[in-house]
């Protein structure tokens, strides 16, 4: 007796198709579970004899081998509690044991269907990781739908074009496949979840001074641009990175998908979510590993770079990082994805995130301060510096310094520009960028241009050019700095809504490279 039901199984964030086929034969009662099963796949067995015993239904006490093909991927995770748990249904004729002897429709066909459930002991049905990329695969793959837990239901509605539907317990699925019962069915239109803002706690109309900081803020929001924020202790960089978050411009479709999938297979959408439509602020603390910042893990999941794609990766006290921490951020920050070893094979993550950082200036915070001294001396100063490497700093677009804000503004009533108005205009440019890459695949910014890019997109007029051209030669700035500045400049042009650089926006630009220092 043998029986075969669709399911599928995460690598990356991508599903492929898993057929799990269960072999039922005379002998002793035994239960073999191959096709490099781990983890929580191993312990299938325990859940399924369980739900089914608790369902009413009869576990069949013989020779059981489960068969998850293809058989050379490893496969974890609990999704194929509920396939295995039908397919001994099937196996042993029990799905046409419904409480009406004669079904009243036609029953599916099980092979229509990708089916993915975690089984409590009762028989229930627990939500499951990566529901989003197996509804996709199995729309690719031409099935008719997916059933997957209740939970889930709404992150597997934002797939069009196949029939999404969610069940709360295997009873309710062993009905549906006996034709005698329905399974609710959910289609989400992904448009219409764009545009509700939740409430920020926070807002840029709180913060006192810090007029040019702001103003980089933005410049870096509409851009995409990575910023690094140098200052002393209390000058409010930690204030002004988490109201960041209120002024990102709004996510496409494509980019609300791609982070969702992130999110999905890292087990952090919560129960009945369906996009993720907010970018992702994320901010980890200095202690971190380097497998939690770029992920990977026994069972791997994605790291905190890939939690932040499309959104903002927050480092506070930069140099306190680890130095093998901060040197795995160059690949991502190169490419916008990560690449983990495993032993057979290797995997990738998205990992396109802004990088928003801050330090002190020196180890005591007070370098360069002109009310209190340092007492760190030139050497400390130089070995704190010395901790970020070249290579990092050389991929941060914007440095600037935020300096401590003097009484007298602090004390000013008069509220500042709320994150609502200034989200407006960096909507508003960033619209712009959409409109010039919308023929560059994953291009949605534009500090992810590449050098041929820059020429096509970045024209500048003579007046631009030959202030830019005077810049080089007296910052002694590198190519890699000059790309920097044009791609600044661009962004400072969006914002303004011109269509040629002018010199007004490079010298802003070159304002933001506080850091660098002539080169050789
Ligand atoms: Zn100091």
């Amino acid at each position: 007796m043998l029986a075969r039901i669709r399911s599928a199984a995460v690598l990356g964030v991508d599903a492929y198709l898993v057929d799990v086929e269960i072999d039922i034969a005379r002998g002793l009662p035994t239960f073999a579970t191959v096709g490099l099963p781990q983890g929580a796949v191993k312990e299938a067995r325990e859940r399924v004899y369980a739900a089914i015993a608790n369902s009413g239904h009869e576990f069949p006490l013989r020779r059981i081998t489960v068969n998850l093909a293809p058989a050379d991927v490893r496969k974890d995770g609990s999704a194929f509690d509920l396939p295995i748990a039908l397919g001994i249904l099937a196996a042993t004729e029990q799905l046409g044991d419904g409480p009406s002897p004669r079904p009243p429709v036609r029953p599916p066909s099980l092979s229509d269907f990708v089916i993915l459930g975690e089984l409590g002991l009762e028989g229930g049905l627990r939500p499951v990781r990566g529901v989003l990329p197996v509804a996709l695969a199995a729309k690719q793959a031409g099935c008719r739908g997916v059933i997957v837990p209740h939970a889930n239901l709404a992150e597997a509605g934002v797939v069009q074009g196949i029939e999404t539907l969610g069940a709360t317990s295997l009873p309710e699925v062993a009905a549906f496949f006996a034709g005698c019962g329905r399974l609710v069915s959910a289609t989400v239109d992904p448009a219409r979840l764009f545009g509700v803002n939740g409430h920020d706690d926070v807002d840029f109309a709180e913060v006192r001074g810090q007029g040019h900081a702001k103003r980089a803020l933005e410049v870096a929001a509409a851009g995409a641009h990575n910023l690094l924020m140098v200052g002393p202790p209390g000058s409010g960089k930690t204030m002004l990175a988490r109201r960041l978050a209120t002024i990102l411009p709004e996510m496409t479709v494509d980019e609300a998908l791609e982070t969702t999938k992130v999110h999905s297979v890292a087990g952090l959408l919560s129960p009945g979510a369906s996009l993720v439509t907010r970018r992702p602020f994320r901010a980890p603390h200095h202690t971190i590993s380097d497998a939690g910042l770029i992920g990977g893990g026994t069972y791997p999941r994605p790291g905190e770079v890939s939690l932040a794609h499309g959104g903002v990766l927050f480092l506070d006290e930069l140099p306190e990082f680890r130095k093998n921490v901060l040197e795995v951020l160059r690949q991502p920050l190169e490419d916008g994805t990560v690449t983990i070893a495993r032993a057979i094979t290797s995997l990738s993550y998205p990992a396109r995130f802004m990088l928003a950082a801050a330090m002190n200036p020196c180890p005591c915070g007070f370098w360069g301060d002109t009310a209190r001294s340092c007492t760190c001396g030139a050497l400390g100063v130089e070995r704190y510096l010395a901790r970020l490497s070249g290579p990092l700093l050389d991929r941060i677009d914007i440095h600037i310094e935020v300096p401590a804000v003097p009484y007298r503004e602090l004390s000013i009533e008069r509220d500042g520009e709320s994150s609502a108005a200034i989200r407006e205009r960096v909507n508003r440019a960033r619209q712009v960028q959409l409109a010039r890459f919308a023929k560059r695949q994953g291009i949605y910014a534009n500090a992810h241009m590449a050098p041929r890019d820059l020429r096509a997109c970045c024209r500048v007029s003579a007046g631009a050019d030959s202030l830019l051209r005077s810049a080089i030669a007296r910052l002694r700035l590198s190519a890699r700095a000059y790309h920097r500045i044009l791609k600044i400049s661009r962004t400072i042009a969006d914002l303004a809504g011109a269509a040629e650089i002018g010199p007004a926006h490079v010298s802003e630009a070159v304002q933001y490279r506080s850091l660098d220092r002539p080169v050789g």
